[in-house]
């Protein structure tokens, strides 16, 4: 266990966690950001938007995701950790960033106990496990998204397993994209494919037709799914549905370029949308009574405080960004949401509140 305790410890280093931590240190706080990058695959989304670049967010132009999460970790490390007196007494102040998968959080009387896997995971390898103490903690892991389970060509199969993730993230406009909202316009007036079932694959088609209206929804193998009025709607926009499993991706180099079916058909399109839900990172809450959507997204009130199942506000636990519920959230929303946890964290840790009366 770290003898240090520290005022805020941020689990995640994506746009929300970064805010959250820079402004949390700017109101003189000692915080420490846990972030999975190099301990797992589990980067966070805003680093995966690998060669496209962000065009609609508060951020340099023409910057791509991993760009961006440098950039991010360089704003962190200006600001340092320091010690500053305030009367007669030393304080800390400033960002202790490490690399650590988050395991466990859990509360011993008024501090928050942090487990975290702090080297590379391997194969048969036990994980190299860290304790870390905190009086208060914000939750900005994000979520991860749910892929489908389609082969690559079988004959291509070691140079597709390389570019696994430069396919499923869009490395290029030739890839899976998973945001309509970020990728669309890298497809206005071509053929989209999008991906999934239900009324929930319908919100990603009516998003898409901002940008085309050559749509084409593929439910591989399963029934559409799609309600009366859904249905009726995609028939008069005149999206087609395919029911058909898909057998494989066929591909040129690091380039999606359509699907091989079960039935031997083969389907050509520019551009491909998955969205078949998501996969929220919390599995370090385990145990915790806390208020969350259907699809396991975090419900806080205003101040990005957590709340337990009778609507009280959790004290000192926060989260922010993408794995807020609501509309999906994106990266300026991420800024804005972890600037409130920021300083709604540091705000709690005040030892003077203005009176009640
Ligand atoms: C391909 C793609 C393109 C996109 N394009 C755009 C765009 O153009 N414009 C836009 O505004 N938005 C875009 N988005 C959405 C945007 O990336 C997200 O809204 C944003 O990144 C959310 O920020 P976040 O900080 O909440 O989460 P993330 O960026 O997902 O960061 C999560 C952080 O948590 C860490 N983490 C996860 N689990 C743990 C754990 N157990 N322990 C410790 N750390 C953990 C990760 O390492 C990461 O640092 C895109 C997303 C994708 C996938």
């Amino acid at each position: 266990m770290s003898e240090t305790i520290y005022d805020v410890t941020v689990i995640g280093a994506g746009p929300a966690g970064t805010q959250a931590a820079v402004s949390a240190s700017h109101q003189m706080r000692h915080v420490l950001v846990l972030h999975s990058g190099k301990v797992s695959f589990s980067r966070g989304r805003a680093y995966w938007s690998k060669s496209v670049e962000i065009e609609d967010a508060p951020v340099f132009p023409g910057i791509t995701g991993p760009n961006f999460a440098k950039e991010l970790m360089r704003w962190m490390e200006s600001r340092p950790v320091v010690n500053f007196m305030l009367g007669d007494k030393k304080h800390t102040t400033g960002i202790d960033i490490k690399d650590g998968m988050v395991t466990r959080l859990t509360r011993d009387n008024d501090l928050f106990e942090i487990e975290a896997s702090t080297a590379a995971l391997k194969k048969d390898k036990p994980m190299q496990l860290q304790h870390f103490r905190s009086r208060t903690a914000i939750v900005a892991s994000g979520f991860d998204d749910k892929w489908p389970d389609i082969e690559f060509q079988a004959d291509e199969k070691r140079l597709y397993k390389q570019y696994a993730t430069v396919f499923r993230y869009a490395g290029n406009r030739k890839g899976w994209h998973v945001c309509i909202r970020c990728d669309g316009h890298l497809h206005v007036n071509e053929h989209l494919a999008l991906l999934g079932v239900g009324d929930y694959i319908y919100e990603a088609a009516i998003g898409a037709q901002d940008f085309t209206d050559k749509i084409t929804i593929l439910t591989n193998g399963r029934p559409h799914g799609m309600s009366t009025s859904v249905l009726k709607q995609v028939q008069e926009r005149k999206i087609q549905i395919i029911e058909t499993k898909i057998k494989q991706h066929i591909g040129e180099k690091t380039d999606l370029l359509g699907f091989e079916m079960m039935d031997g058909t083969k389907l050509f399109f520019h551009g491909f949308l998955v969205d078949e839900g998501l996969i929220p990172n919390t599995k370090f809450l385990d145990g915790w009574d806390y208020q969350k959507d259907e699809e396991g997204l975090i419900v806080t009130n205003e101040d990005m405080q957590m709340l337990d199942s009778n609507g009280k506000p959790i004290p000192g636990l926060f989260a922010a960004g993408d794995i807020i519920s609501g509309e999906r959230n994106l990266i300026a929303t991420a800024f804005a949401l972890g600037q409130e946890a920021g300083l709604s964290a540091s705000d709690s840790l005040r030892k003077w509140h203005y009176p009640n009366n």
